[in-house]
């Protein structure tokens, strides 16, 4: 590991928190292939964005004892805390319906 670079701490944060494209996952909702341990039950089949996220200083500074309290953390971060509650209050666990509802 080179001088500078971030471990992955298996908080389970960013299979929550963002918006995933390939997975057609909200910004907010569970990773259906998240496991209780906060590890991916699909690691050997999944995309190539998760295989491609790099631990950086925001997987410190998002440290939390729940997961929760870590996915709130990382979405005041990126001030989409609101954004989140509204993809709770719709209902809709699918990034593409969502778009779609919000470009009709
Ligand atoms: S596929 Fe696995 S690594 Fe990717 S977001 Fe889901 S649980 Fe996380």
């Amino acid at each position: 590991m080179s001088a500078g670079a971030h471990e992955c701490t298996r908080c389970g944060a960013c299979c929550v928190a963002p918006d995933i494209a390939a997975l057609d996952k909200p910004l907010g909702l569970v990773c259906p292939h998240l496991g209780p341990d906060a590890l991916c039950t699909a690691y050997e089949s999944r995309p190539e964005v998760c295989r491609s996220y790099a631990p950086d200083e925001l997987c410190e500074r998002i440290a939390a004892p729940t997961l929760e309290e870590r996915v709130a953390k990382y979405l005041a971060h990126f001030q989409l805390t609101a954004e989140a509650v509204a993809v709770k209050a719709s209902g809709l666990t699918s990034r593409a319906a969502l778009f779609a509802r919000r470009s009709a």
